[in-house]
């Protein structure tokens, strides 16, 4: 079978791309591994960006995915020092203002994506089939394999398939340099300072990374540990013990009358850490294959889902032309949304990895109302995040403003 467009890969950044093609009426082919609704190890944190992402397809009923018994609306996060400092920073003023950041288990949502996706007449369905290798044709198409057989032939493969991402490593030889290892647990009973608020806690043995609490509805909640990239040798199992070991001691009285769901699990987190070649003859590389999660707050679902709908509109206005000077703007337009973000991503990653500094910062930040204020702002504001990478700020706050 030879087809125009294959997306590889049904997650978020899949099924972006994937709506995004429907909307345009451009046909395609959609394959993923699993079969639905399917669980993916994560956080389930979502920002204002994917609630964005979702507004721009105009086909989606942004309300219906994102309707009470599938997202749990949060305000704020907390992000709290290895010394204790904690600083809050507030998305959401009050429940009349707009919707920007909720939890939601990715069963669920994933799940309402993928029905939507595939109910369009423009998306063929393979589901339960593995891509495990890639050739290129004499004739200039890529041949995708499961295992011997060969499933189809395409003009076009957006490569979607997540952080173990067969394409990257095998075709491109991607050796990723910025993978961290996250382990993540489900509770019901765990208690809350505020139940509208993610937790960040940032700990001397884990610097950069973090453990994080996470409410969601029914009164579970999300937690769950990820190392720092210089840590990632201490990968799985003791990662499994060193997460159990400090919910039992640093956040004993928060778990007392916790009830574990099932066994904590692992999965990495391809951080950015660079950008690379995510465009060439027809293929474009998408979400964790192209490592766009932020290396600060290990946030991918937005970006991938930008990543998504940015390649579908390139692919469409290549106008069946993929070679690789007509894709390139997929990866011109994703460093105008991302280059910014990154660099103060970047610049925070590494402040986070000297504990002392990264305590005295949020210390006297916490203190300083205008400060609580501006980097609010600036979190939410393009323009504004630039300040957030100049030292003067820094300066200005560790002597108090
Ligand atoms: C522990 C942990 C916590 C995280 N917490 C958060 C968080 O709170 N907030 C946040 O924004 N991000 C978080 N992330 C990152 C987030 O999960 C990812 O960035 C996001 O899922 C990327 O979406 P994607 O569509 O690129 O890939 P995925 O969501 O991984 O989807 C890839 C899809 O491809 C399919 N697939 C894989 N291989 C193949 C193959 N060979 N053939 C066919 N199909 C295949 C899979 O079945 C899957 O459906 C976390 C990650 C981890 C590991």
């Amino acid at each position: 079978m030879l087809t125009e467009i294959a997306i590889v890969g049904s997650g978020p950044a899949g099924l972006l791309a994937s709506l995004t093609l429907s909307e345009a009426g451009v046909p395609h082919v959609l394959i993923d591994h699993q079969r639905f609704p399917r669980d993916k190890v994560c956080g389930d944190a979502f920002s204002g960006k994917a609630v964005e992402q979702l507004r721009k397809v105009s086909r989606l009923r942004t309300a219906e995915i994102l309707r009470e018994d599938v997202v749990y609306p949060v305000f704020s996060m907390l992000l709290v020092s290895p010394r204790g400092d904690a600083f809050r920073l507030v998305f959401r003023e009050s429940e009349q203002a707009a919707l920007n950041g909720f939890t939601a288990p990715r069963k669920d949502y994933d799940h309402v994506l993928f029905e939507l996706a595939t109910a369009a007449p423009e998306t063929t369905l393979i589901e339960g089939t593995r891509i495990t290798g890639y050739e290129r044709t004499p004739g200039g198409h890529w041949r995708l394999f499961s295992g011997e057989e060969a499933i189809l032939d395409t003009r076009l493969v957006m490569v979607a398939d997540g952080a173990r991402s067969v394409f990257t490593r095998t075709v491109l030889k991607r050796r990723t340099a910025g993978t961290s290892i996250a382990v993540r647990a489900y509770y019901g009973g765990v208690t809350f300072p505020d139940r509208r608020s993610i937790e960040l806690h940032f700990l001397d043995d884990l610097a950069p990374g973090y453990f994080w609490i996470f409410p969601m509805s029914h009164h579970r909640a999300n937690v769950g540990v990820g190392l720092g990239t210089r840590h990632r040798k201490t990968a799985s199992p003791p990662l499994r013990d060193f997460f159990m070991q400090k919910q039992q001691s640093l956040f004993a009285g928060r778990f007392r009358n916790a009830v574990p769901e099932g066994k904590p699990q692992g999965w990495p987190i391809p951080l950015h850490t660079r950008w690379w070649e995510l465009a060439g003859d027809g293929y474009m590389v998408l979400g964790d294959a192209a490592e766009l999660v932020d290396p600060f707050t290990g946030e991918g679902i937005g970006n991938a889902m930008l990543s998504g709908r940015l390649a579908a509109e390139t692919a469409i206005a290549a106008k069946g032309n993929y070679a690789q000077p007509h894709l390139t703007p997929y990866v011109t337009a994703l460093r105008r949304h991302l280059e910014s973000e990154f660099a103060v991503s970047r610049f925070l990653h590494r402040l986070a990895a000297r504990p002392w500094w990264f305590s005295q910062m949020l210390r006297r930040l916490s203190r300083s109302p205008y400060a609580r204020r501006r980097v609010s702002e600036m979190l939410l504001n393009v323009e504004a995040r630039k300040d957030l990478i100049n030292p003067i700020f820094y300066l200005r706050a560790l002597v108090g403003f």
